[in-house]
């Protein structure tokens, strides 16, 4: 499904070029989940922002299914890692957004909204605005709008980072339980090595260096997973 070939980023600044990635090769399949790992500032939002096409690459490319990212798709949606909230929009309006455009009666919308809100355990708080929310509130009303449009693919940049460890056990198994579902493609960028080991089915190291390959990192997969945090035990052995 996602392509990813020889991908190189650079970034002016004050009129030097700064090489940030370097040579990134990698594939996502259709209905997987492929976590990115790598250490603070080796590049892995950046990596996101261009497979979502939202920045250009300046070496390399992107495809889906074969076709180069040029520009952010309604079928891919991102979850950024600074929420991308709009202030002057209520929360109800926010994840809204994602529907504009789609062709949906105001009561299909009302409920297709209401629902990821329950979703994130924010039904109550449609019409605030993000700077009256807690971080892991605004981080919630993210995941509710990635997850609105019921997309082919999301691009998640560190989803739970905010959340305390109820939310995140319990966001982490509803998100397994839609990409079950819906076969949703999914690539997250995380710093937690265990969300890494739960959620995904293959996961991707990237290194800051630019002598060092990207690798990717094999888990033992062959016994199927039950994936449910009461068993969690079993996977950290
Ligand atoms: P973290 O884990 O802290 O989120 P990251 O791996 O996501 O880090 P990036 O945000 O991709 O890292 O940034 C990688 C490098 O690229 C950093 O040195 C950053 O300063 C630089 N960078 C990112 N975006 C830009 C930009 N638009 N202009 C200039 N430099 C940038
Ligand atoms: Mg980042």
């Amino acid at each position: 499904l996602v392509q990813v070939s020889n991908l190189g980023k650079s970034f002016d600044v004050n009129g030097t070029e700064e090489k940030v990635l370097h040579d990134i090769s990698l594939h996502v399949d259709r209905n997987e989940v492929v976590s990115v790992l790598g250490e603070s500032g080796c590049g892995k939002s950046t990596l996101l922002n261009i497979i979502g096409g939202f920045e250009k690459p300046t070496t390399g490319e992107v495809t889906i299914d074969g076709k180069t990212v040029q520009k952010p798709s309604k079928n891919c949606m991102m979850l950024f890692q600074n929420y991308g909230l709009l202030p002057w929009r209520t929360v109800f309006k926010n994840v809204e957004l994602g529907l504009e455009g789609q062709k949906m009666s105001a009561s299909e919308r009302n409920e297709r909204v209401f629902k990821y809100l329950e979703l994130v355990g924010l039904e109550n708080k449609g019409q605030q605005f993000p700077h009256e929310m807690s971080g892991g509130m605004q981080q919630r009303v993210a995941i509710a709008r990635a997850l609105v449009t019921e997309p082919d693919m999301i691009l998640m940049d560190e989803p739970f980072a905010a959340l305390d460890t109820f939310n995140r056990y319990y966001l982490q198994d509803e998100l397994l339980k839609i990409q079950e579902r819906s076969h949703t493609t999914i690539v997250l960028v995380t710093h937690d090595i265990d969300e890494a080991i739960y959620l995904s089915d293959r996961i991707f190291m990237m290194s800051k260096n630019p002598g060092e390959i990207h690798r990717e990192i094999k888990i033992d997969l062959s016994k199927p997973r039950d994936r449910s945090h009461s068993n969690f035990q079993y996977y950290r052995k």
